[in-house]
């Protein structure tokens, strides 16, 4: 677990320790793609959708390229690892290489990786997680008082904002807190749109609620955190953004910004622009929580 001061801190990770994916720091099998790519296979993928010049062989070769700065030398390997089985995956199935573009590049597939490891954590749960003060109608941590709320990508925006469109008109998080993100009910204190919160809500957790409550007050207690798969998907989403340079545009958004934007009426490109981070928020936020979990 990254440990942070508070949820409204989540995108800075200020100090803490990280529980590794697993003893040896790999949940997802760890076979590289040669970056050898079939004729027929290219023919394929190809034939669906072209991106210029690319092919599946260039993309992993632009991956096995990049550095992930910050990330230390088992973080990346790692996540240079779990990117070239996602490519090899969909190669394998055929996936047009314009589909392949663009979960990369929108932050699906940082959201499945991310969940494989996080799942992989869950199946062995270390003592933080299995002694979590988390349960229903806590929601400190869904104080998001520094205003960002945390990083989300260009996939979880959409859905955070295609579950929240139709609560329009009803009474919001912020009619308990002024600084609760607008998905809470007020009264249960629980998520509305559960199935669609984002990867750092998924990743929260902490084995003090009376810490997560202070925190969201100002203080900078020990107990609430991250899950270290919070690692895994920023830098693959870094990692998947340095491949795709000059292809396509890999955005990230404000979580609170896109949440308070869907209920305010804004229809999801107006959200989108209104909440995309500067370009350097991402890498800034996966070296944060490198640090933070001394890496
Ligand atoms: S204990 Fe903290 S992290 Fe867990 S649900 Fe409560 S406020 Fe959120
Ligand atoms: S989306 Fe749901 S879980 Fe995430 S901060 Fe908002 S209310 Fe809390």
């Amino acid at each position: 677990m990254i440990f942070a001061a508070g949820r409204a801190e989540a995108a800075i990770y200020t100090r803490g320790q990280i529980i590794p994916p697993n003893a040896k720091g790999s949940a997802v099998p760890p076979k590289p793609p040669t970056g050898a790519i079939p004729r027929a296979a290219r023919r394929k993928a190809q034939a669906g959708g072209k991106s210029g010049a690319l092919t599946y062989e260039e993309l992993a070769r632009r991956i096995d390229r990049a550095r992930l700065k910050g990330a230390g030398k088992t973080l990346e390997p790692r996540v240079k690892r779990v990117v070239m089985s996602y490519l090899q995956s969909a190669q394998t199935h055929g996936l047009p290489l314009k589909q392949v573009v663009t979960e990369l590049a929108n932050g699906q597939a940082a959201w499945r990786l991310g969940g494989a490891v996080r799942d992989a954590i869950l199946q062995q749960p270390p003592e933080a997680v299995k002694n979590a003060a988390c349960g229903q109608g806590c929601a400190f941590c869904c104080i998001l008082t520094g205003g960002d709320g945390g990083l989300i990508t260009e996939a979880e925006a959409r859905r955070l904002h295609a579950a929240l469109t139709p609560l329009q008109g009803e009474v919001d998080g912020r009619a308990w807190h002024p600084s609760a993100c607008p998905a809470l009910n007020p009264d249960t204190r629980a998520c509305r749109v559960y199935d669609a919160r984002p990867t750092i809500c998924r990743s929260f957790l902490s084995t003090d609620a009376a810490a997560c409550e202070a925190n969201a007050n100002g203080a900078t207690d020990q107990g609430a955190g991250l899950l270290g798969s919070h690692l895994d998907y920023l830098f693959v989403q870094s990692l998947c953004r340095q491949a795709l340079k000059g292809i396509t545009q890999v955005s990230t958004y404000s979580m609170a910004q896109i949440a308070a934007a869907a209920l305010d009426g804004q229809d999801v490109e107006q959200a989108l622009a209104r909440a995309r981070h500067r370009s350097k928020t991402l890498d800034d936020t996966a070296q944060d929580a490198a640090r933070a979990a001394h890496i």
